[in-house]
């Protein structure tokens, strides 16, 4: 018997899409619409949508789709803000799918935050492991815990702390972003030296700090309109970056700031990097160097 199998070609995408720069060649599948969590004072990414799984048939669908449209595709990311919150058997299913029907596929990535982390904890993430979960994007965005409430994240410096660990010991790659600016002028030192100690106690396999950027529609932006929060000038948030580094010196790994939000773009190995990149941000500081920050113009989001 010859079975017809349904499939559906090109992947739903319920705009707007965010996907890691790193996920650029990737085929992107819309696992779940929007953040499961959508409270973040900073953020407006996923606003407009109202959060949901996916049916799993569609997704699979897409899937037999690809085998078409993208032979010998390698990566696959799997959106939107918090696929991690799917229950487990979703993840499984899709998981398989992916394997059976592109066997090209080297790595499965996704958004996860520390509830959804913790509510799976390492078992179920060894098995999404073993299925081909290969990384985990996780933004605790500061180690302050007072920044931490004041932004709504949701979460103690511990929890993420823990969240950070579950997804290592699950033997899967764990990326992480902080925010430069995120305490405002005047929690910024406080911030950026836990946050960099926050990094070094969590060890993800990679670490990169963006800056806050106030984006209209969020409480943050509204702050900073009326005045009642000052973000850090450019040399601020480069200030921040320097505290940062001074608290990461157990850190081993690639620490990058070299995101479009970033003025002074920076791609480091540590420990080996530690050292020269402080003598140029302090440098930088010292001599007030415009011309090593990239332009207003060109930064983005
Ligand atoms: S920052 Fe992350 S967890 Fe917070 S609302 Fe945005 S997508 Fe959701």
């Amino acid at each position: 018997m010859r079975y017809i199998l349904a499939m559906r070609w090109p992947p739903v995408l319920v705009a707007p899409v965010f996907r890691p720069p790193s996920e650029a060649t990737s085929l992107i599948l819309q696992l779940t619409v929007g953040c499961s969590w959508n409270r973040c004072t900073y953020c407006a990414m996923y606003r407009s949508k109202e959060f949901h799984v996916r049916p799993v048939d569609e997704l699979v669908e897409e899937i037999r789709g690809a085998v078409r449209a993208l032979p010998g595709v390698r990566r696959v990311f799997l959106a939107d803000g918090d696929a991690l919150a799917a229950p487990v058997e979703v993840l499984e299913r899709v998981l398989e799918e992916i394997r059976r029907e592109l066997p090209d596929v080297q790595r499965v990535g996704l958004y996860g935050d520390s509830r959804s982390i913790l509510r799976h904890g390492a078992e179920e993430l060894s098995r999404l492991r073993e299925l081909g979960l290969g990384i985990v994007y996780f933004g605790p965005e500061t180690g302050d815990e007072a920044t931490l409430r004041a932004v709504r994240k949701g979460a103690t410096v511990q929890r993420q702390l823990e969240a950070a660990r579950t997804v290592t010991s699950a033997g899967i790659k764990l990326s992480m972003m902080v925010l430069l600016g995120l305490a405002g002028l005047e929690g910024s030192e406080r911030h950026a030296r836990a946050t960099g100690r926050f990094i070094t106690e969590a060890k993800p396999t990679y670490a990169a700090a963006l800056t806050v950027t106030p984006v209209p529609g969020t409480e943050l932006f509204d702050a900073v309109q009326g005045g009642s929060f000052q973000l850090p000038d450019r040399w601020g948030m480069l200030r921040e970056l320097v505290w940062m580094l001074e608290e990461m010196e157990g850190y081993r790994g690639p620490f990058h700031a070299n995101h479009a939000s970033n003025y002074l773009p920076l791609k480091l190995r540590l420990p080996r990097d530690r050292e020269s990149a402080l003598e140029l941000m302090r440098h930088v500081l010292e001599t007030r160097d415009e011309t090593r920050l990239r332009p207003e113009w060109a930064r983005g989001l």
